[in-house]
């Protein structure tokens, strides 16, 4: 059974993270939505210069354009075999569009990342990326441990933006915890740990998630 996992939470909840060590270990790529609208801004293309004022603003760029950029990533050959998503669905618009593009395939596990709000604004405004790669900074590091690139702060997490993001985040995104939760493959985790902890709970619910999924007719 292929793993088709997609990860909510907050901004900062540490889905990015989390994300992506999920998918190395398991072969299957992690598909960010930030990084590649992040991509999309670095090169100049027309998505990329629409999408960098409203990211700066920390607002939502639209579900039409997101959808599109989602459905073109998940048809490619190497997400058949499974992914994790982050920071897709974001709206319900955008999840309901999921189900369309998951039809016929096997079933969507939700892992919902829970972090208080405190925290959430304390990791934010510290929080570094390489400037070069893109990649989360270590705490305390200057420059990225994968390229040696200049770790900067990212345009979207000075205060004030981190605020608006977790408004829209309330008003916009948290709505999908109650899209999802009523199904068979949901599953929360506490990410307030430290991020070794949460990699070993994920891992854990995936795990026991897709042991009951082999089970014939189990989420159907
Ligand atoms: P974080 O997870 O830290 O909030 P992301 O890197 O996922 O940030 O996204 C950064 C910005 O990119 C968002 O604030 C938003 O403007 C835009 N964005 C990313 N994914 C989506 C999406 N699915 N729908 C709309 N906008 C998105
Ligand atoms: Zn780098």
């Amino acid at each position: 059974m292929a793993l088709n996992l997609i990860m909510l939470g907050p901004p900062g909840a540490g889905k990015g993270t989390q994300a992506e060590r999920l998918a190395r270990t398991r072969g299957i790529p992690k598909i960010s939505t930030g990084d590649i609208l992040r991509e999309a801004v670095h090169a100049g293309t027309e998505i990329g210069q629409r999408a960098k004022a409203i990211m700066d603003r920390g607002e939502l760029v639209s579900d039409e354009v997101m959808i599109g950029i989602v459905q073109e990533r998940l048809d490619r050959a190497d997400a058949r075999r499974g992914f994790v998503l982050d920071g897709f669905p974001r709206t319900v618009a955008q999840a309901v569009a999921l189900d369309g593009i998951m039809t016929g395939r096997d079933p969507l596990l939700v892992v919902d990342v829970e972090v208080s709000e405190a925290e959430l604004v304390r990791r934010l405004s510290t929080r570094l990326i390489c400037d070069d790669c893109g990649a989360n900074g270590a705490s305390g590091d200057t420059e990225c441990g994968r390229c040696k690139g200049q770790l900067v702060q990212r345009a979207d997490d000075n205060e004030g933006v981190v605020r608006e993001r977790l408004k829209v985040y309330h008003r916009r995104s948290e709505p999908l915890v109650a899209y999802y939760r009523v199904r068979p493959t949901f599953r929360s985790i506490n990410g307030a740990q430290p991020a070794d902890r949460v990699f070993d709970d994920l891992a854990a619910v995936v795990d026991a998630a897709v042991a009951t999924a082999a089970k014939p007719g189990a989420w159907r």
